[in-house]
C-alpha cells in the first residue's frame, strides 16, 4: 500500500510507470516525492520538529537574526508564504518564518 502525499489515502498503487491514488485521483512519481521534498542550504532533508541554524544573517523588521541563530522545532508549511517555506521559534522573537535554503540542520 502506498499513501496519497496529496490526500493521506493508503490506497494508492503502483501501475508500473507512476502511483496513483484512487481516491483523490492524484498522481505522483518518486521523482515528484523527491521534489516536494525541503532540504535545508547543504541538502539535508528538513522534517516537522528538527532544530536548525540560521546560516545566514537575515532581516527581520528591525532586527537582524544574526548567522548561527538557533531555530527550534520547525514546522514545514503546507504553503510557501512569501518564500518561505518552514517556521521555527527563536529566542526573544518568537514563531517566525523562514526559508529552508538558509538554515542548516542540527
Ligand atoms: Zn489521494
Amino acid at each position: 500500500m502506498l499513501t496519497c502525499p496529496k490526500c493521506g489515502s493508503e490506497y494508492g498503487y503502483d501501475d508500473g510507470t507512476s502511483y496513483n491514488c484512487p481516491e483523490c485521483g492524484h498522481i505522483w512519481t518518486d521523482l515528484s516525492l523527491e521534489n516536494a521534498k525541503v532540504k535545508d542550504s547543504v541538502g539535508n532533508e528538513l522534517q516537522n520538529g528538527d532544530d536548525v541554524i540560521i546560516t545566514v544573517d537575515t532581516k527581520l523588521g528591525k532586527d537582524i537574526l544574526k548567522r548561527g541563530t538557533k531555530a527550534k522545532g520547525i514546522r514545514i508549511l503546507d504553503e510557501e508564504y512569501n518564500g518561505h517555506d518552514i517556521d521555527g521559534k527563536v529566542d526573544k522573537f518568537g514563531s517566525i518564518y523562514l526559508k529552508s535554503s538558509i538554515v542548516k540542520k542540527l
